[in-house]
C-alpha cells in the first residue's frame, strides 16, 4: 500500500479542493410562465419548450388541481403581459 511520504498542510489540502464544489445550477426564465429552468429543457410548470407545447401538464391533475394550475398560469401571463414593453407598432400609436 502506497503510504504518504509527506505531511499534507491544511492549506494545501484546502488549495487542492478549492475547485472541488458543486456549482449553482444555471438557471433562465421560461419564454411562457417566467418560472426558471434549466436551458435547453421542457418548462415543468407550463409545459412548453420554444414557444411550442411540448407535455400536457394537465393531463394527470385532478379536476380541482386542474382548475387551480389553469387559474394560476392564467394569472402569471396576465402579469407578464402587463409587463411585457409595447411593440414598435404600440408605440408609434400613442
Ligand atoms: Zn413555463
Amino acid at each position: 500500500m502506497a503510504v504518504p511520504r509527506h505531511r499534507h498542510t491544511k492549506s494545501s489540502v484546502h488549495q487542492r479542493r478549492m475547485h472541488i464544489f458543486i456549482k449553482p445550477a444555471a438557471l433562465t426564465t421560461c419564454q411562457k410562465c417566467k418560472a426558471p429552468v434549466r436551458p435547453h429543457t421542457i418548462c415543468k410548470h407550463c409545459g412548453y419548450y420554444k414557444g411550442q407545447e411540448a407535455i400536457n401538464v394537465l393531463g394527470k391533475l385532478t379536476k380541482k388541481e386542474r382548475k387551480m394550475k389553469e387559474k394560476e398560469m392564467k394569472q402569471a401571463e396576465k402579469e407578464h403581459k402587463h409587463e411585457a414593453p409595447a411593440t414598435m407598432e404600440e408605440m408609434s400609436k400613442k
